[in-house]
């Protein structure tokens, strides 16, 4: 008997393991539906692989990378847990599904207890031949140990924060807030012609993207590559070159600002004061956005009231005084939940950082993933106070005054036409 699919079923494949004197060459594999282990399948594959009843097990030091050119001929591969402790097994079974996307049945034996069976689950395994001394019915029990898991995993790819089912009234209310953006946008693109959308390539910047290669493809869009970037996000510029018609333009920093800042504070000296942190967000961020809005008559960004301290009082459209233009900012009333509802619904590209609990993203070292409770911007800057955390894309005048005038001193001592910062 195995549990299959959470039933207790009878169970017909055998399960070959090598004996003594067995070598994977020599081991005789017996007609009916045998499950071998990967060593036999590896030497006997020539004959092996014709027949529809094989199945193969890897030990808990084999990859699943090694099955990746035979995952079609399966019907079911196994895993082996050599003992309760040994955890590997888990690693197999992940990557079996999620990263080959092997669609079969995924069995785990062993030493398979109740105590794993949650566990097991979440990783993909879908059948558990328990230990034969143990009571059957009492271990599939465990596959209900929890009601609800935070992470994500195979079982569910959304982690808890983005888990959340809609009621119609809800959806009407999502379905009035895309108007509502639409019109934002519109309105944008026929006054201030010519307009920028600055793309963050967060949750809500990459919904603003679908909408607007769909209703105003003629808004230009722009990343900042500080240099600094995660690889998912660099992953993402990638796909949203694919996905979508439109063209991102990336702007990087500033060579010689770069340079003279690394020489002044230190590779990473953003840690040692909020004004060096500024500092370094003014050259890698601020300075090319400077760039990127020359010319232009309004910038649209993602930003949500409820994101953060900061943005409270935010507006749907104001003109920004810092950048000369005016500023929309046409999510305004969008909940998280609104977002992640509209990217399930249409199947908007995302940054895959947000299933490890990223919910706002930004440069690799100043930007953590957050625990249940925590505040959605709690993993950004993580070692200032919330009022500081502003990268200076999104803060008034003054505030930005005292890290501008020192990057321009920075410019001019270092050939940098002072224009290009201060404009
Ligand atoms: Fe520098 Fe960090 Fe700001 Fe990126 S987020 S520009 S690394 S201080």
């Amino acid at each position: 008997m195995i549990i299959k699919n959470r039933d207790i079923v009878d169970d017909d494949w055998n399960v070959l393991r090598l004996g003594e004197n067995d070598t994977p060459e020599n081991a005789a594999v017996p007609d009916g539906k045998v499950i071998v282990p990967f060593k036999v399948w590896e030497s006997q594959r020539g004959t092996l692989r014709h027949r529809a009843d094989i199945g193969v097990w890897l030990a808990s030091n084999e990859r699943a990378e090694d099955l990746q050119n035979d995952l079609a001929v399966f019907r079911v591969i196994a895993v082996d847990f050599p003992k309760f402790a040994d955890g590997r097994g888990y690693s197999i079974a992940y990557q079996l599904r999620n990263r080959l996307g092997y669609q079969g049945e995924l069995r785990a034996i062993g030493d398979v207890l109740r105590d794993q069976m949650f566990y097991m689950q979440r990783v993909g395994f879908d059948s558990f031949a328990t230990r034969q001394d143990k009571d059957i019915h009492e271990a599939r029990k465990g596959l209900k140990d929890y009601s609800i898991s935070y992470q994500a995993s195979s079982d569910n790819a959304s982690p808890l924060f983005r888990r959340v089912e809609r009621g119609s009234d809800e959806m009407n209310t999502l379905q009035q807030k895309i108007n509502q953006t639409i019109a934002v946008l519109q309105q944008a693109a026929l006054e201030f012609s010519p307009v920028v959308f600055a793309n963050s390539l967060g949750a809500e910047d990459m919904v603003l993207t679908d909408l607007i290669a769909k209703y105003r493809p003629d808004i230009q869009m722009f990343s900042l590559d500080t240099g600094r970037l995660p690889k998912e996000t660099y992953d993402l510029i990638q796909e949203v070159r694919k996905h979508y018609a439109i063209p991102l333009q990336v702007y990087f920093p500033n060579n010689a600002l770069v340079e003279e800042y690394v020489s002044q504070h230190g590779i990473n000296g953003f840690y040692d004061s909020v004004e060096s942190r500024k500092g370094c967000c003014f050259v890698r961020k601020v300075e090319p956005l400077r760039r990127a809005l020359k010319g232009k008559g309004a910038w649209i960004t993602g930003m949500r009231r409820d994101q953060a301290v900061t943005r409270g009082t935010l507006e749907f459209s104001a003109f920004d005084v810092d950048n000369g233009l005016q500023k929309f900012n046409p999510l305004l009333d969008w909940s998280n939940n609104d977002v992640w509802t509209y990217i399930r619904q249409y199947e908007v590209p995302y940054n895959k950082l947000h299933d490890q609990f990223y919910p706002s993203l930004g440069c690799a070292p100043c930007t953590r993933s957050i625990t249940p409770g925590e505040d959605i911007r709690a993993g950004r800057w993580w070692w200032e106070n919330p009022e500081s955390k502003e990268c200076g894309l999104h803060v008034s005048s003054t505030s930005l005054k005292a890290s501008r005038e020192r990057i321009i001193e920075i410019a001019s001592q270092t050939n940098v036409e002072k224009h290009e910062v201060s404009a």
